[in-house]
């Protein structure tokens, strides 16, 4: 940036402070979405750092991957849950893809992501996304595929059924409900091994619904990763 754009910003940041979408404090012009200290505090599960963690767990008996992740805790009134907020309600897509990014700069130091063909972010309806203008998964999955080094691949997985509120339902109705609600487009036989990412993990049937239809088309190596997971 030069002077004269840095003098722009500064000036223009007097009536129109960005503003750090967890704490809502004013950002620092080096700061961007997210201010240092909401990044440095944010509760982190280190779930790949552990074997059968909690989130893996959830899939037991359910189907079949290679290990599950997410990176944040997510809790009613705190920073994760207004940083979702932001990013789902808020037209910040922006602040997807620096989540995907922090997020496969954490995994990358301690793990190996080797030998995956693909990024699939988890679909919305298409009358879901056209409304919101993006989906927040795919945004998430483009930061994540930047710093993980693995292509994006948002055409393969389509939801076909808009699900109605899954909120006051339970484990075995929202599976029922979600059924059949993804179908595998265009199959590219030389997809093997993939990453699935949801911004959100609650109790794994979104993803579950995923999964099958995956393995339907051949595709059974598969790794979950969530932004958020609400225990
Ligand atoms: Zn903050």
């Amino acid at each position: 940036m030069n002077l004269f754009n840095t003098y722009l910003s500064d000036f223009c940041s007097l009536f129109f402070p960005a503003l750090c979408c967890g704490c809502k404090t004013t950002l620092l012009r080096q700061e961007e979405l997210l201010c240092t200290k909401c990044i440095y505090n944010l509760p982190y599960t280190n779930h790949n750092l552990q074997e059968n963690n909690q989130l893996e767990k959830i899939f037991w008996g359910r189907v079949n991957i290679l290990g599950a992740s997410a990176f944040l805790y997510f809790k009613q009134g705190g920073t994760v849950q207004r940083i979702m907020h932001q990013l789902k309600y808020n037209n910040r897509p922006d602040l997807g893809f620096l989540l995907g990014e922090l997020y496969g700069k954490h995994l990358i130091k301690h793990t190996e992501f080797k030998d995956y063909d693909a990024i699939i972010p988890v679909p919305l309806y298409r009358t879901k996304e056209k409304k919101r203008g993006y989906n927040q998964s795919e945004k998430i999955a483009l930061g994540l595929g930047q710093s993980l080094d693995i292509p994006v691949n948002n055409s393969l997985l389509v939801r076909v059924k808009s699900t109605d509120s899954q909120v006051h339902k339970n484990r075995i109705s929202r599976y029922e409900n979600l059924k059949h609600s993804f179908i595998v487009k265009n199959n590219q036989p030389n997809l093997k091994k993939v990453i699935l990412i949801d911004d959100t993990i609650t109790t794994g049937s979104t993803l579950e619904a995923c999964i099958e239809a995956l393995n339907h088309n051949g595709i059974h190596e598969i790794t979950v990763l969530g932004i958020a997971y609400a225990t």
